[in-house]
């Protein structure tokens, strides 16, 4: 069924717990149901209504939670990284054609300065107890709202820009149907209940924190308890006082916890977990053994975009089955996978994983080009690279796209080359993806100098770091006398690490 957000939390009884903090009592259902409602009417009387664009920036928390949750019922919501450089909040405020900026009551963050330079309206949030909030602020003015009132399922609830293979990061819109659909999906996957207690270590600025640990929450009545962000040093101490039933998080996150599991071994054994998801990068087979020893619960792994709302396919619960190394099976929308020639392969060929479904993006918005090459016959085209086993489980084989993962975090390596060639010494630079043993893959960049000039690894890391959030910067820097070029002459980014001889042709 086509639904809306606010449709959504209807699944929670008043008075159970809806979001909340390790330290904070939380909000209940009723709260946060009147929370939406009155921020949808606050919003309406400063001009914002459905479809218009509220750029979001704020800490990670329960407030960041709720706010998706009520601005959303309401408006499009963006949120953005609050790690940006000040240049990219300036770039994605004006792409996305906000009407507003919200942010925390005294927070200092770069985005208020982009936006004051962009004239663009600034409402301040406060947060309460437990994520709730009150918000303040002049709004782009009443005169210019269009449509008041609650979205609608084909409204675009939800605005996220996707690192593209172009430097000019893609905007997916996604619409309450889209996003209502892939939440009810994660929750039919793993079960969730009003029971279920989410303990959210994801950032909730991207697709998987938003939707599968907050949205599948609330969508099941269940909730979802929102720390400051992952800390490897606190997570023992939330897991011990919130007591969550489940947790979905990035490989990398469930590596460091491991790092430090031998020394809460009393913790680990009393938690009641039912399960921990993990997506958004590959699992590897030895760390999901690993949790599954020390937590004593299974493992899911499931695959994840943002152009699909999020899950696409993912690993059962038993009695069904979970292997290790796969993605799963169809979890939401229907997966194929293409051949070269166009036709949809059986078991155990390679090709290119393409879905369809309720929760897949109609498009990128204002890119005819990237939509041309995003869908063929309905079908939207991961740029993952597959194959699907005889019980229909998938297994990734490789990327098409040329974007770099480092851990979960996507980085387009053209937007940072781009930064790069503003340096004066550089004449030319190819950023690409470096194998690395905990974040998959890490930010690299090879650079011929320009004639006569000089720089060093540590000049360039300077540069990038001015104008690049910090994730994005490339951690190894090599200089060359001239870049490689794959057979048909043009660049290669994907193999350039292992081309460039800077690690095992295997690796
Ligand atoms: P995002 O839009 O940030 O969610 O990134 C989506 C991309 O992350 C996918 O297209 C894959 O390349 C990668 N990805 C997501 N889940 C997995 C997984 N379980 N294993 C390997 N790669 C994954």
């Amino acid at each position: 069924m086509r639904t809306t957000i606010r449709a959504l939390l209807a699944a929670g009884d008043d008075s159970a717990s809806a979001i909340g903090a390790p330290d904070q009592e939380a909000l209940d259902f009723k709260g946060l149901r009147d929370l939406v409602d009155r921020t949808v009417e606050t919003l309406n009387g400063m001009g914002i209504g459905r479809n218009d664009r509220v750029a979001i920036v704020l800490p990670n928390g329960p407030a960041m939670a709720a706010a998706f949750v009520a601005i959303g019922a309401g408006a499009t919501t963006a949120p953005l990284n609050p790690a940006y450089r000040e240049e990219e909040f300036s770039f994605y405020l004006s792409d996305l054609q906000a009407k507003a900026l919200v942010v925390q009551e005294g927070d200092e963050t770069l985005a208020r300065s982009a936006a004051q330079k962009a004239g663009l309206a600034i409402i301040e949030l406060r947060p309460g107890d437990g994520g709730d909030f009150t918000l303040a602020g002049e709004g782009p003015g009443a005169a210019s709202l269009e449509k008041g009132g609650f979205a609608e399922p084909d409204d675009v609830a939800l605005i996220l820009h996707t690192s593209g293979t172009t430097s000019r990061p893609k905007i997916v819109p996604l619409t309450q149907a889209n996003i209502a659909a892939s939440a009810r999906h994660i929750g039919e996957t793993i079960g969730l209940s009003p029971d279920d207690v989410c303990l959210n270590i994801m950032p909730l600025f991207h697709i998987h924190g938003l939707i599968a640990a907050v949205l599948s929450s609330l969508a099941a009545g269940g909730s979802v308890v929102c720390t400051p962000g992952f800390n490897a040093l606190r997570f023992f101490s939330w897991l011990d006082g919130v007591r969550p039933t489940w947790i979905t998080a990035v490989p990398t996150m469930y590596q460091a916890i491991l790092a430090r599991a031998a020394r809460h071994g009393g913790v680990t054994a009393e938690a009641r977990l039912r399960l921990l998801r993990s997506s958004s990068a590959s699992l590897p087979p030895q760390v999901m053994k690993r949790l599954e020893e020390t937590f004593g619960c299974p493992v899911i792994e499931s695959y994840g975009m943002t152009e699909a709302a999020h899950q696409m396919t993912s690993n059962r619960l038993p009695p069904g089955k979970r292997k290790p190394g796969s993605v799963g099976s169809a979890a939401g929308p229907e997966v194929a996978i293409l051949g070269e020639g166009g036709a949809h392969l059986g078991a155990g060929g390679v090709g290119e994983i393409v879905i369809r479904g309720p929760n897949v993006t109609h498009g990128y918005e204002a890119n005819p080009s990237a939509n041309a090459d995003a869908f063929v016959d309905g079908w939207f085209r991961t740029g993952d690279q597959g194959t699907m086993d005889e019980d229909g489980y998938l297994h990734i084989t490789g990327r098409l796209k040329e974007l770099i993962n480092r851990g979960g975090e996507k980085i387009s390596p053209l937007e940072v080359d781009e930064i790069l060639m503003d340096h004066p010494a550089v004449a030319q630079v190819v950023t690409f993806a470096m194998p690395h043993d905990k974040l998959g893959e890490e930010v690299a960049a090879a650079i011929v100098l320009r004639e006569g000039e000089t720089a060093t690894e540590g000049d360039i890391r300077d540069f990038a770091r001015q104008r690049l959030a910090d994730f994005k910067v490339p951690r190894t820097v090599v200089f060359l006398k001239e870049i490689p070029k794959g057979a048909t002459g043009k660049l290669q980014r994907i193999g350039l690490a292992q081309k460039l001889g800077l690690v095992p042709a295997d690796a």
